[in-house]
């Protein structure tokens, strides 16, 4: 494809731990408007490539652009500012905070304030109706507009999860990076989540899906890369990954 319909592009990404190769060598490229998933059995270093994409993990060789810019060496708060807004597989929600205040900090995330001096500096009434405003329609948008007010920690876990996702958009993303979003979702919940992820994609986001549940996986994807040890063992349709012999034999392998 053409240099203008790469939104994200990883070139022989490595993430080492000591001896273990989290991440081996990995090239991918993203074209933007699509949700593109990645899976691999437990411990194929999903988490790690989306932490290092992130920037929570320095490279341990390779490069990562996105639109065309080199970020592999940019702090995860220029990350966020550049468009890139991530959940994590085990959530981090300030739990005594109400549902709204966070996803209110997704915003000063992406202000070049940052969050501790929005936290030392409160805005402006304005600054911060407009904030609340923003936080309250990305509420409603994951379904959750009855909840704002509630501590995030006494939400039942599936919605925690949303409050996450509501977070993320609230940065205003052009690359979504979501770690296992329906963990911990029941069938109707992750029904939902399904539709939410296609709604995101409607509003020109782009998606970077890491996820156990095939159905949800297979259903949803318009492109699948499959790690293994941390390597890339397959990329295509979600018809050719589940061809693979090589995919399946990873799976049962486990
Ligand atoms: P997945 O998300 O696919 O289940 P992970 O990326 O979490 O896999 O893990 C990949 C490998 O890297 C595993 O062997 C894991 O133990 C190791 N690993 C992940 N994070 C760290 C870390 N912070 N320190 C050391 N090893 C890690
Ligand atoms: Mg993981």
């Amino acid at each position: 494809s053409v240099t203008g319909d790469v939104l994200l592009a990883v070139d022989g990404l490595s993430k080492h731990f000591g001896g273990v190769k989290a991440v081996d060598d990995v090239s991918l490229e993203i074209a933007p408007g699509r949700i593109c998933s990645l899976i691999g059995p437990n411990g194929s270093g999903k988490s790690t490539l989306i932490n290092v994409l992130s920037g929570l993990y320095g490279a341990t060789r390779g490069s990562i652009s996105l639109l065309g810019q080199d970020i592999t060496r940019r702090r995860p708060d220029e990350r966020v500012r550049l468009g890139l807004a991530r959940t994590f597989q085990n959530i981090r929600l300030f739990k005594g905070l109400s549902v709204l205040e966070n996803v209110m900090t997704g915003q000063h995330c992406r202000t070049s304030s940052g969050l501790f001096r929005a936290l030392l500096h409160p805005a402006s009434r304005r600054e911060e109706a407009a904030t609340r405003k923003r936080a309250l329609r990305e509420l409603e948008f994951v379904g959750l507009p009855d909840v704002a007010a509630a501590p995030a920690g006494s939400l039942a876990y599936g919605r925690q999860r949303l409050v996450e996702i509501a977070r993320a958009l609230a940065s205003d993303p052009t690359l979504l990076l979501l770690d296992e979003p329906a963990a911990g979702l029941n069938p109707h919940e992750t029904e939902a989540l399904d539709r939410t992820l296609r709604q995101i994609v409607g509003r020109g986001i782009t998606v970077l899906l890491v996820e156990h549940d095939m159905n949800l996986v297979m259903g949803v994807s318009d492109h699948i890369t499959v790690l293994n040890f941390g390597r890339k063992i397959s990329a295509g349709t979600p018809e050719q990954v589940q061809a693979d012999p090589g995919v399946i034999e990873a799976y049962l392998g486990t």
